[in-house]
């Protein structure tokens, strides 16, 4: 008999809390992802001097009991530990990508692989990455709802499966945009209050398990912010966001020895579809993630579990 064959799209933690499910009741998923490594948004980005900075979500948080079981689990395994700022928070180890490469042991993740499209192909859905395709039974996209959308294209006859609720979701689903900044720092300082424009500021190099060499800070701009310098140069961005972070903690920018920018299109839900996930008649092609259900990672976690759960039903 020729096995069940599901591709996961976002090795995010939603494609990976998906594949966990899966794997567990003995199917054999496959995850393709974009990136060099795993984790979407549970990010960490390495630079020189072992400087490690976790340039997206800076902790998460579980209220469902499955979740904080997940995250317990994590930390007896060595890759968590509880959060030194957010009372009930987990930090990953070590860092924040390392909770993620925890959720994906053991799953087939196919990294570096750029998925250009999905199209339907008789029974079944066909994954398209540049010039090679391959035929999947079932195919679970868990990206943010708009690369969704870039991904399925605008002939939604094409996908008439899920073709009807893709206007629906344009139409509630909001992601805000994050400019985020990276920076280092030798010596010693404490953040004072966030200045307006700054949403966030964290001490990455406090979190357990960090190199403590430098103090390496992230700072999170807010949506305002963002949307309104979102397509500048990083670099200018850096130039923009250092000053602000500099007045929080007290230095000078000319004392940083690091200050990189990144730009997040898609980072935190404003407004979410409401539903775990959508999917059409046939079944056969689910989307999820965040954007289904709201702005934290536990909300992903709970969309991947979700479709996993209703694949294995039907
Ligand atoms: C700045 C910031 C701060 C945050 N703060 C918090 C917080 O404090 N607490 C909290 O709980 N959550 C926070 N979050 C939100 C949390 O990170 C997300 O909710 C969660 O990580 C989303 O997971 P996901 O699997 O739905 O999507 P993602 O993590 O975005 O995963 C999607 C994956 O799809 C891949 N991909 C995209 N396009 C393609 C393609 N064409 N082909 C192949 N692969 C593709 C991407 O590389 C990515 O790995 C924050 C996020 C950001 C950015």
């Amino acid at each position: 008999m020729t096995p069940f064959r599901i591709a996961i799209v976002g090795a995010g933690i939603a494609g990976l809390a998906c594949a966990r499910d899966l794997l567990e009741a003995g199917l054999a998923p496959v995850i393709f992802d974009k990136g060099r490594g795993i984790g979407g948004r549970l990010a960490t980005r390495r630079a020189e001097d072992g400087l490690q900075f976790d340039h997206g979500a800076p902790c998460v948080m579980a209220t469902d009991a499955g979740f904080a079981e997940v995250l317990r689990q994590a930390e007896v395994d060595g890759a968590a530990a509880p959060c030194p700022t957010e009372t009930g928070g987990f930090v990953g180890l070590p860092g924040m990508s390392g909770l993620a490469r925890h959720l994906g042991r053991g799953v087939e993740i196919r990294t570096g692989v750029a998925v250009g499209a999905v199209t339907g192909d008789g029974d079944g859905w066909r994954v398209i990455c540049g010039d090679r395709s391959q035929v999947f039974d079932r195919v679970i996209l868990t990206l943010p709802a708009p690369q969704i959308l870039r991904l399925l294209g605008t002939d939604h006859s094409l996908t008439a499966d899920v073709g009807a609720d893709l206007d629906a979701i344009l139409d509630v689903v909001r992601i805000d945009p994050c400019l985020t900044l990276m920076a280092a720092f030798a010596g010693y300082s404490d953040a004072g209050p966030c200045p307006p424009d700054l949403r966030q500021i964290t001490l990455d190099s406090a979190k357990p398990g960090r190199d403590r060499r430098l103090q390496a800070w992230v700072a999170h701009a807010t949506p305002e912010f963002s949307r309104r310098h979102l397509e500048r140069e990083m670099t200018e961005v850096a130039g923009l966001m250092l000053p602000m972070l500099c007045a929080s903690i007290g230095r000078a920018p000319a004392e940083a020895v690091h200050a990189v920018a990144h730009r997040w299109r898609y980072a935190q839900v404003d407004r979410a579809l409401g539903r775990p996930f959508v999917t059409g008649p046939s079944g056969g092609l689910y989307l999820g993630g965040d954007w289904c259900l709201g702005p934290m990672a536990e909300h992903a976690w709970t969309s991947g579990r979700a479709i996993a759960a209703d694949i294995l039903r039907n």
